[in-house]
């Protein structure tokens, strides 16, 4: 992790959480986050995100959606676009994450028009890439990681505006998990890949996060690799003290 990126330690909680226990969860993780160097986002279920922005009014973590629609408004039944996310209290939003390319066919075109929707916005993007077990084993992942940099990552973006989270399919809620020197040649392709389409200090700061199976036993590890500056994190997020424990390892 480069010294002169703060780690981000972000929740992913998916379709997980009612008002009682998402709430509770949001309030055990504001008590606690205080206590660590590293940023803090939570992305509840859509249905919480109102709720969650007043209790972590104080705490300094941040909200996060897990979408969020391209247009602005308009003839989208279910949809909630940018605008309406930051009215509900949010700063940032999951876009291209793997379950929502799967789930509901997003591509690479898909995922650019949401992040730059969120972009203008006012969120931060956390955009999503990552190769399926497939692609990997093909020898593939660089090349695919680079082309989701190159097809989701809006013109616009900045260090300030925009996270990458690395997360490998195949290491999602498997227990499974790249070995480091493998993350690391993926983190750092990624860089570059960035470096190519913005430029070079905007890919210098921008922070990448690793996520796959993040867990209090494996996360000092992870953190530790030279360019991951944090963790997109699923099942470990739904415990405060599992997720307060990986922000513990944060160097
Ligand atoms: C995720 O889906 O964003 C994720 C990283 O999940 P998990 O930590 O459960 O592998």
């Amino acid at each position: 992790m480069g010294a002169e990126r703060t780690p981000v330690i972000a929740g992913n909680w998916k379709m997980n959480g009612l008002k009682q226990d998402g709430l509770a969860l949001a309030r055990d993780v504001a008590a606690g986050a205080g206590a660590y160097r590293c940023e803090f986002v939570v992305c509840p279920p859509a249905t919480l995100l109102a709720a969650a922005s007043e209790v972590l009014v104080g705490s300094g973590v941040h909200l996060g959606a897990q979408d969020c629609h391209a247009e602005p408004d308009g003839a989208h039944t279910g949809d909630i676009s940018a605008a309406m996310l930051v009215d509900a209290g949010c700063s940032h939003a999951i876009l291209g994450h793997s379950e929502r390319r799967a789930d509901h066919g997003e591509d690479d075109a898909t995922v650019l028009a949401k992040a730059t929707a969120a972009l203008a916005a006012g969120l931060t993007a956390i955009v999503c890439v990552g190769e399926t077990e497939a692609e990997r084993d093909a020898g593939q992942a660089l090349d695919v990681v680079a082309a989701q940099v190159a097809g989701s990552v809006p013109e616009n973006a900045t260090a300030a505006n925009t996270i990458v989270a690395y997360e490998p399919v195949w290491a999602i809620g498997s227990g499974r998990t790249p070995t480091p020197s493998e993350i690391q040649a993926v983190h750092a392709h990624i860089r570059s890949a960035i470096a190519g389409r913005l430029d070079g200090g905007a890919a210098a700061a921008m922070r990448l996060l690793y996520g796959g199976s993040m867990k209090p036993g494996n996360a000092a590890e992870l953190l530790a690799i030279e360019d991951v500056d944090g963790g997109l994190i699923g099942g470990a997020s739904l415990k405060a003290e599992d997720f307060l424990a990986i922000a513990q390892s944060c160097p």
